[in-house]
């Protein structure tokens, strides 16, 4: 069996890529999202384990200790990381994964795993990003304040990444996102993998 493909989805919070990456998975169940641990405190309407593994500072601080995470990075004054164990075992039962990392993350996966293809999300405007992260209504305006004023920041990264989608009109959004899985699944190294009696036998002369 061929090994997944991972994929890091990054973009500035707001910039709808919960929404996009959710949307995704959904449609279509060769692909998985990682959920990551992080120490922020939950949302209303968030569920330990579904959105995030909520842990306190100690907590994260001991799985760092372990070795547990493939990447970590601190977000917001928050830490947040990714559970090695789980995105090995998922991608050698060859389903593909999503990781909706910060572009700390997304840099320090491809140095592990040069072959992780990197997704950019950015909105149509700073004053759409700036109605989304109000309109989710989630978090207060001091929140708010802070994670635009990073926004530009973390943009900025958008260099650094292999595909940029553009999140204006949603579904066109999410039709770019699968267009982007759909052709990295057709590359010749994974249809090499998965067509090999295939490929032997169209070769093989008569
Ligand atoms: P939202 O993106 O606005 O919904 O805010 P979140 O609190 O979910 O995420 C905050 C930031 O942390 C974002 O930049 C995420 O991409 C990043 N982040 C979330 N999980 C991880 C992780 O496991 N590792 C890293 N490096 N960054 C993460
Ligand atoms: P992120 O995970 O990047 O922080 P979310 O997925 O939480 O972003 O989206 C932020 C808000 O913007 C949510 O309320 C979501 O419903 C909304 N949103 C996402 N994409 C669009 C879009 N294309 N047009 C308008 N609103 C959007
Ligand atoms: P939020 O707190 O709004 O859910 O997420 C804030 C930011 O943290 C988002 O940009 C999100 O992508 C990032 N983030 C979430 N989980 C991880 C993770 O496991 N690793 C890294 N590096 N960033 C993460």
């Amino acid at each position: 069996m061929s090994t997944g493909t991972l994929y890091t989805v990054s973009a500035p919070s707001g910039a709808g890529k919960t929404s996009l990456v959710k949307a995704l998975i959904e449609a279509d169940t060769q692909v998985t999202v990682s959920v990551s641990h992080t120490t922020r405190p939950m949302r209303p309407g968030e569920i330990d384990g579904i959105n995030y593994h909520f842990v306190d500072h100690d907590g994260f601080l001991a799985m760092l200790g372990e070795n547990a995470f493939l990447e970590h990075a601190q977000v917001f004054e928050n830490y947040y990381g990714t559970s090695r164990a789980w995105v090995e075992e998922t991608l050698a039962s060859g389903r593909d994964v999503i990781l909706e990392i910060d572009w700390q993350g997304a840099e320090q996966v491809r140095k592990l795993m040069p072959e992780t293809v990197g997704i950019f999300i950015l909105p149509p405007s700073q004053q759409a990003l700036l109605e989304r992260l109000t309109g989710r209504g989630q978090d207060d305006q001091a929140v708010i304040d802070k994670r635009m004023a990073q926004a530009i920041d973390e943009m900025s990264h958008y260099v650094a990444t292999d595909y940029l989608v553009i999140n204006d009109d949603f579904t066109t959004a999410l039709n770019e996102l699968r267009a982007i899985m759909v052709a990295e699944r057709q590359r010749l190294v994974r249809q090499q993998e998965r067509h090999s009696g295939l490929l032997q036998s169209l070769l093989r002369s008569q």
